[in-house]
């Protein structure tokens, strides 16, 4: 059973004074999944008081610093507070190249058990979510995730171009976090980057039959300029706080 949804950073590139870079939390009855693990998602994850002990289950969509930037050390930090739960890490191919190679060059032995899965296609967590990915079409190998639980459904894609993988994988999902870096006057740059204008992710969350899609992984200038955007007569710019999925 899927509890509630939460954003932890959604700048794209480089974290802002008022909000670092990807992140997002779902959390379940005896666990959480973390998604993305950008440069500073520790203090983020731990100023709304998660537990390490709950922390089961981390995904991630690509190797891009925003994406990854924080992993080794959060890592880490669970070493420091003496947990010993196991953990999970999924991810595209270099992950496990990446986090070895991080690890042996800081000199970090982690205490704990940890595993690390790359190209996940059908994933199984604790017999209550069902877990999908799709490839996305961005610079690096990137992944979007889909989780599924009796109640609901959620589906993260970011890093991408608008692509009919994401459309597959989100259809008629609960919600749909999809990227949006760049305003539909910087089309040109989006493609040049690999990366969503608004246009873009509405244009999938429509042909998806997504119910909600929230926005996320804003550029610079883009966030005060969506405050009023909907979809389903829901907005899809929302704040930090956890979103109830339980009705
Ligand atoms: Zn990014
Ligand atoms: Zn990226």
């Amino acid at each position: 059973m899927i509890n509630t949804f939460q954003i932890l950073g959604m700048s794209a590139g480089s974290p802002q004074l008022d909000q670092g870079v990807s992140s997002y939390m779902i959390s379940c009855s005896n666990y959480d999944i973390m998604i993305d693990c950008g440069e500073g998602t520790y203090l983020e994850w731990l100023k709304h008081k998660y537990s390490w002990n709950k922390l089961r289950y981390i995904f991630i969509t690509h190797l891009h610093p925003d994406h990854i930037g924080g992993l080794i050390n959060l890592l880490f930090y669970k070493k420091l507070s003496n947990s010993n739960t196991p953990i999970i890490i999924y991810g595209p191919k270099r992950l496990k190249e990446y986090v070895d190679f991080n690890l042996i060059m800081q000199n970090i032995n982690l205490s704990y058990s940890y595993k690390i899965l790359t190209n996940p296609k059908f994933e199984k967590l604790n017999d209550d979510i069902f877990v999908e990915s799709a490839i996305m079409k961005h610079s690096v190998k990137c992944l979007s995730y889909r989780f599924n639980a009796l109640n609901f459904s959620i589906v993260i894609a970011t890093d991408t171009l608008p692509t009919d993988n994401t459309v597959y994988l989100a259809s008629n999902c609960d919600i749909l976090v999809h990227e949006c870096t760049f305003m539909n006057y910087n089309l040109e740059k989006a493609k040049q980057t690999y990366h969503s204008t608004l246009n873009d992710a509405l244009y999938i969350a429509e042909k998806a039959k997504a119910k909600r899609l929230i926005l996320s992984h804003f550029g610079n200038e883009i966030k005060n300029k969506i405050d009023n955007v909907s979809f389903n007569n829901q907005k899809c710019l929302i704040n930090n706080n956890r979103i109830n999925c339980n009705g």
